[in-house]
C-alpha cells in the first residue's frame, strides 16, 4: 500500500510500463526504505539481504540500485559496494538552488494561471500540511505519522507545479528529485520544526496572483533550514567506506 502511494505521489513510474517489473517493484521497495529513514544516509546495501527481504532473485535488485544510483542517491564502489549517498554540503547547496529554480518558477506561473477552484484547494492541503507539521516535532521520523507529513508536503508542492500548467516543468521538478531529496534530508535531520502556517502563508502569496511576489515567496520557502541540513549531514559523512551506520541524537535545530 505504501509503495503505491509512494509512487502515486512522486509520480515516479511515469516512463514505466503498466505491469511494474520485479526491478521497479524492487525500486520503490528501496525507496521506500529510503523515505522512511530505514535506509539511513552512509548506510551500506546488501543486494542478497535485499533479494531475500523482497522475495526475488538478485537480478532485479542490482538494476533497482544501478537506477538509484544514477538518480544520485546511492553510490557504489567496485569491490566494495553500495552504499546510501552521503552529499557534500556543496552538494546539498546546489540541490537547493535547483530546487529553487524549479519551483520558483512553478509558483510564477501558478500564481499567473491557477483558478480560483484551485487556489481555494492549495490553501486547503497547506492548511493541512501546516497541521500534519506541528503535530510531528516530538515524534521519531521513522514513524507512520512522519511519512506521511513528508509524502503531503510533496503532494503539496506538486499540486502547485501541476497548477503552474507546464508539464514540462512539472517533469523537470519529478526528474530531479529534488522533492526526494529534501525529503531525505528533513528525514537525516529530524523533523522539522517550521514556523507557524509556513504553508499558508507561502499559498496566500501565490493565491494573490503576483508571479514576483510567489517567486519571491517560494525562494525563501525553499531555501529555509539549508544551514541546518548541512550541518546535520556533515557528521553523517563516513571516513570509510564500511563505516557502519551510527543513529544520531536528532537534531531539533531548524
Ligand atoms: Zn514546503
Amino acid at each position: 500500500m505504501i509503495e503505491t502511494s509512494t509512487r502515486e505521489i512522486l509520480k515516479l513510474s511515469k516512463t514505466e510500463t503498466p505491469q511494474p517489473s520485479l526491478a521497479d517493484r524492487a525500486y520503490h521497495l528501496i525507496l521506500d526504505q529510503l523515505l522512511r529513514g530505514s535506509l539511513p544516509l552512509g548506510s551500506v546495501l546488501s543486494r542478497r539481504r535485499l533479494a531475500e527481504q523482497f522475495q526475488m532473485s538478485i537480478v532485479p535488485v542490482a538494476q533497482a540500485l544501478q537506477r538509484l544510483e544514477i538518480e544520485g542517491l546511492l553510490e557504489s564502489r567496485p569491490q566494495a559496494g553500495t552504499r546510501v549517498r552521503v552529499p557534500t554540503s556543496l552538494e546539498i547547496g546546489e540541490h537547493f538552488e535547483l530546487r529553487q529554480a524549479l519551483e520558483c518558477q512553478s509558483a510564477r506561473l501558478c500564481a499567473e494561471r491557477a483558478t480560483f477552484q484551485e487556489r481555494l484547494e492549495l490553501k486547503r492541503l497547506a492548511a493541512n500540511v501546516d497541521a500534519l507539521y506541528a503535530k510531528v516535532p516530538f515524534q521519531d521520523p521513522r514513524d507512520d505519522l512522519a511519512f506521511a507529513v513528508n509524502e503531503s508536503h510533496v503532494a503539496l508542492h506538486m499540486r502547485i507545479a501541476e497548477y503552474a500548467r507546464s508539464g514540462l516543468l512539472k517533469l523537470e521538478i519529478e526528474k530531479s528529485h529534488v522533492l526526494i531529496f529534501n525529503w531525505l534530508y528533513d528525514t537525516a535531520r529530524g523533523q522539522r520544526i517550521l514556523p507557524p502556517n509556513f504553508h499558508q502563508d507561502l499559498i496566500s502569496v501565490i493565491a494573490e496572483g503576483d508571479p514576483q511576489k510567489a517567486d519571491d515567496a517560494m525562494q525563501g520557502h525553499v531555501s529555509y533550514g539549508l544551514k541546518s541540513i548541512q550541518i546535520a549531514v556533515e557528521p553523517l559523512r563516513p571516513k570509510n567506506w564500511r563505516h557502519k551506520y551510527q543513529p544520531q541524537r536528532r537534531s531539533r535545530l531548524v
